[in-house]
């Protein structure tokens, strides 16, 4: 990995802007050259991956774990034992299974609600409409603390086209009275902090191409 990277972004992040480093396909000693320098939230998508590093780190307890893989349904209760974030969740069932594990486990995950702003079949998420309908009843779920949304855009856009789906995530969580937007990748974290972005998800420009 190119830790001068690492080190040239996060220079250029605007005060408001958090870094995850997304160290998914990467061990936890390339993890720790970052951690080196500063380095506290990383975000993991495959929970098995995930935890065999939190165990091998387990005594930095500095380190913030993010998990922003699909949310499988099986795997909510591991994931709320061993997540501070979870950045990912996209369907009302989800969030509440989460809200009655977290009660039971007496947990208080920080959640990023994901959203869907394009018809990408590909991709779940919350149709903005429904969300905001369903606002009320969401804001009652009990032990989760609702920091934020979370988009991905589809890949290939043009930067502006980034920009203009990237700005739709940050008026609805605005008008929601959401601080936080997570969103922004490798290929469109400059538009996503032009968006207002407050958590940028960097993997690959930081740690290198994965081997999935
Ligand atoms: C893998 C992944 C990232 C990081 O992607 P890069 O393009 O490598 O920066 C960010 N967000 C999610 C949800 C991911 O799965």
């Amino acid at each position: 990995m190119e830790i001068s990277n690492y080190l040239q972004i996060k220079k250029k992040l605007p005060g408001n802007v958090n870094l995850l480093a997304v160290s998914k396909g990467f061990s936890s000693e390339e993890i720790k050259t970052i951690i080196n320098e500063g380095q506290t939230d990383f975000g993991e998508s495959r929970f098995q991956e995930a935890l065999e590093k939190q165990l091998i780190l387990k005594d930095l307890k500095k380190i913030k774990w993010h998990f922003i893989g699909r949310v499988q349904s099986n795997k909510i209760r591991k994931i709320v034992q061993n997540f501070e974030y979870i950045h990912s969740v996209d369907s009302y069932e989800k969030l509440l299974k989460i809200s009655n594990i977290s009660f039971e486990e007496q947990k208080n995950p920080l959640i990023m609600l994901q959203v869907k702003f394009s018809d990408d079949p590909n991709k779940g998420g919350f149709n903005p409409k429904e969300l905001t309908e369903n606002w009320d009843q969401i804001m009652q779920f009990k032990s989760i603390k609702i920091k934020g949304l979370m988009t991905i855009n589809p890949r290939g856009l043009s930067s502006t086209d980034n920009i203009k789906l990237f700005k739709k995530c940050r008026v609805l969580a605005d008008s929601l009275k959401l601080k936080d937007c997570s969103m922004g990748m490798s290929g469109d974290w400059k538009e996503a902090i032009e968006a207002g972005s407050t958590w940028l998800r960097l993997g690959s420009i930081i740690f290198g191409n994965r081997t999935y």
